[in-house]
């Protein structure tokens, strides 16, 4: 057994603190990381305060996880001691149902999550990459390319993909008009995707403030969706609009703004239901409301592949593990740009 530095809750109502426990010995087919560096989504907020009512404790959040291999099962054959890796939010799932058969292994019904899952081999919960290492099944790790910036990278093992699944499925292409509703940790990423695609992108954003970084990132137009004279000037225009906002809005003032057989999809997970959406506006111009959910390993790796030839990494704040709990109050002031991802060498010295 490993023993492991970590920081954790032990309630909905604490904050995160130093926790020290065991990862596994290592297996045939897992791989032993050393953590780099972790990213904070703001799903380790929802779950570490039980807003989404599954929460296990303790609890060990991260789940944008870069590192460094340091030992090899016997069984795997296609990694090195000492290559850069990846981890996202899953590190086992039953590999034999219809979802994972198609490479969609984030909708298998019996899915192990990077933390606040039970984990399956040892019985307890799983922990997650705030903290110094970890060991996963070789199918769950990733490869990370060298020309990736190691730190900035983290964030796309969710934020990243994301993004870039939905964007994909719905086959965004040059010239397509696409919105992302939110300039947070998702919503940057999914600026510099849609851009990178060919699309017009517009961003919407609450905060006035993040106009000048939106167009730097890569939106053609930003939008105050507070001010609704802007948001008319879009009616019926968008082929596409991904909302990534983290609380409950109203979704109406995004429907109308889809051109005939649009599609609105959603990635935030808010703690309380969005208000029910307009159902005309649905039917009478046949657009679709969808979601989606993060993205299978064999997209992941294409997603990370992508990045690093159109030389993409997310906009990061690096910190030391001690800052977290301040990390976690400014993210929800949206006072972030556009990832905080600790340095898990702070756990180290
Ligand atoms: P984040 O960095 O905190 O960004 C969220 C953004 O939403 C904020 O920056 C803000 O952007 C906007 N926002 C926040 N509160 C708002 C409000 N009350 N009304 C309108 N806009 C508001 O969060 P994130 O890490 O990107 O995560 C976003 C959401 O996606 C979370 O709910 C997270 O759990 C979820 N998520 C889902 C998946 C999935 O697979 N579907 C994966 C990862 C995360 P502006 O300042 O620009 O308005
Ligand atoms: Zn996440
Ligand atoms: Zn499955």
């Amino acid at each position: 057994m490993l023993k492991t530095h970590g920081y954790a809750t032990h309630d909905a109502a604490s904050s995160l603190e130093p926790f020290t426990f065991e990862r596994r010995d290592l297996r045939p087919n897992d791989v032993q990381i050393e953590i780099l560096f972790c990213g904070v989504c703001h799903s380790d907020i929802h779950q570490v305060r039980n807003e989404w009512g599954n929460a296990r404790y303790p609890m060990v959040p991260g789940h944008e996880i870069i590192g460094k291999v340091t030992a090899l099962g016997g069984a795997v054959g296609d990694f090195t001691v000492g290559e850069t890796v990846g981890v996202g939010c899953l590190v086992d799932s039953c590999r034999t149902c219809p979802d994972c058969q198609d490479n969609l292994e984030q909708f298998c019904n019996t899915p192990t999550f990077t933390y606040n899952s039970e984990d399956k081999i040892t019985g307890g919960n799983t922990y997650g990459g705030y903290s110094t290492q970890i060991v996963v099944d070789r199918h769950f790790v990733l490869h990370i390319s060298d020309r990736l910036d190691p730190a900035a990278a983290a964030p796309l093992l969710c934020a990243g993909i994301t993004t870039y699944s939905p964007l994909m499925h719905w086959k965004i292409k040059k010239g397509d008009k696409v919105g992302i509703v939110g300039l947070g940790g998702l919503g940057h990423m999914g600026v510099k995707f849609a851009r990178a695609l060919g699309a017009h992108v517009v961003l919407f954003t609450t905060s006035p403030s993040k106009v000048e970084d939106a167009k730097r990132l890569g939106a053609h137009e930003v939008v105050v969706s507070k001010n609704r004279d802007n948001m008319a000037k879009h009616t019926l225009s968008f082929d596409f609009i991904l909302d990534t906002v983290s609380a409950a809005h109203d979704l109406d003032a995004y429907s109308c703004l889809l051109k005939r057989d649009g599609t609105l999809c959603l990635v935030g997970v808010p703690d309380h239901p969005h208000p029910s959406p307009d159902v005309g506006r649905f039917i009478f111009k046949r657009r679709q409301l969808a979601g989606s959910l993060i993205g299978g390993l064999k997209e992941t790796q294409e997603m990370l592949d992508f990045c690093a030839e159109h030389n993409i990494v997310s906009d990061i704040e690096l910190i030391p593990m001690q800052y977290i709990n301040e990390a976690y109050e400014r993210m929800l002031r949206s006072d972030v740009k556009y990832r905080f991802v600790i340095d898990l060498a702070s756990l180290k010295s």
